[in-house]
């Protein structure tokens, strides 16, 4: 490791290292640290994918971490009906399921064959300032030593809890409506059409939120329930909800849990600004995840290409002023934002809806059939039959 870089990106997850990989294709000196001592790992995931996002990010399809392709997606309501959507008219929701900790070990990798360095075990402990106040560089604990680096430029890709985003006051703490708290189990034995992955919603076991199966392979699945902080009443509350719903599914209640995971999923609006003079937020740091499904995979790689041709562009200029920085700005925005706000302003009208609504949704929805799945499209589809249960959307549509 040396003293000076071009950029320091902080965190190793699917947003960092794609970052890092653009930035070192387009010749900066790039410097990934990752406080874990291993990429990837634990996962805090249900490993779905969109197709289109990755293709989109120009992600490098790797056959070892697709644990499967998937033929669709199916939105089932409280009284059993049920939605099927192809993967074609799935929009950017569906796609693979894959082996997590495998992806972000790839996306790294390719950062690093690409001229990428990558430190494990390096923790950001502080941002470097210069005479001027202005960022240079980050203070780092590297397997027990101090030490500083500098910089001119520092990306937080350090996930939902950014320490980034807070020491440099652009990501604000988050409403509780804006967090979602999650717990998976990796589930075996079960009895699953293993080519969809499902979407459960239920006021019951789910209120301001859903629970997921995502399938791994015949009889293998993750099967998860995530909902917004401000619904959970007591400790223990989310598993009690899981495995009340569990208990209520014959064919996965037959199932053995094999592993457990948890984590929290930021779904608020998007920032004010995701970049200042030397300094840009990307990924969960720079919440860029998809607020209605709590997708950050997709987007986060999306945007993190961008943030690192951005990197490579404020290279060539010599120019790592917050107006140089644009470039990201408006490119991730172009792309990302509508959506986000939208999905966001969807999720909050969402999340007091009863099970009565979700099942007259979903029988609405199955009957006229829909062209795309994404927020506005269906908020259209059920305006037409049903326009009393779309009146609180009324400003999306
Ligand atoms: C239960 C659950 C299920 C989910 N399911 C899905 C899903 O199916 N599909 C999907 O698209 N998304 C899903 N998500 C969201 C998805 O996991 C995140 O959006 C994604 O990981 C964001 O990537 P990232 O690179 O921005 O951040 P992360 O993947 O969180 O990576 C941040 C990295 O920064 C490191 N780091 C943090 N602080 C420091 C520091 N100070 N110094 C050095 N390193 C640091 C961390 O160790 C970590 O490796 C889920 C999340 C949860 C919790």
């Amino acid at each position: 490791m040396d003293d000076e870089y071009d950029a320091v990106i902080v965190g190793a997850g699917p947003a960092g290292s794609h970052t890092a990989r653009f930035a070192a294709e387009g010749g900066a000196k790039v410097l990934i640290i990752e406080k874990r001592q291993e990429v990837g790992s634990p996962i805090r995931c249900a490993e779905g994918a969109a197709r289109r996002s990755l293709e989109e990010a120009e992600v490098i399809i790797n056959p070892k971490w697709v644990s499967g392709e998937m033929d669709g997606a199916m939105m089932i309501a409280p009284n059993g009906n049920f939605l099927v959507v192809d993967e074609a008219r799935a929009g950017n929701e569906v796609g693979y399921v894959v082996e997590r900790d495998l992806f972000d070990q790839d996306l790294a990798k390719v950062a690093v064959q690409r001229g990428a360095e990558l430190a494990l075990k390096c923790a950001c402990t502080g941002l470097l300032k210069d005479e001027n106040g202005k960022i240079c560089g980050v203070k780092i604990n590297h397997m027990g030593e101090e030490k500083e680096i500098r910089s001119k430029l520092v990306i937080g890709a350090d996930g939902h809890e950014s320490m980034i985003g807070r020491w440099t006051g652009l990501a604000p703490k988050l409403e509780k409506n804006d967090i979602i708290s999650g717990l998976q189990y990796r589930m075996t034995n079960l009895d699953i059409n293993h080519k969809f992955v499902q979407f459960f919603l239920t006021s019951k076991y789910a209120p301001g939120g859903y629970i997921w199966i995502f399938p791994k392979d015949e009889n293998t699945a993750n099967v998860g329930i995530g909902i917004v902080l401000s619904k959970i009443t007591h400790k223990g509350h989310l598993k009690e909800l899981l495995d009340g719903w569990i208990a209520s599914q014959p064919k996965i209640a037959q199932g053995d849990i094999i592993e457990i995971v948890g984590g929290g999923i930021p779904v608020g609006t998007p920032l004010d600004s995701n970049v200042m003079d030397g300094l840009m937020l990307v990924g969960d740091a720079g919440r860029q995840t998809d607020p209605i499904t709590g997708g950050g995979i997709g987007n986060g790689c999306r945007a993190a290409r961008i943030c690192g041709k951005t990197i490579a562009a404020a290279v060539k200029a010599n120019d790592f002023s917050k107006e140089f920085l644009q470039i990201y700005e408006t490119g991730w925005r172009e792309i990302l934002e509508e959506r986000l706000y939208r999905n966001w302003m969807a999720k909050e009208a969402c999340l007091n809806l009863d099970d009565d609504v979700f099942n007259k949704i979903i029988t609405t929805l199955d009957e006229v059939g829909i062209e795309e799945v994404n927020v506005f499209n269906l908020l259209v589809v059920i305006k037409e039959k049903h326009p009393e249960l779309v009146e609180k959307f009324q400003d999306l549509i």
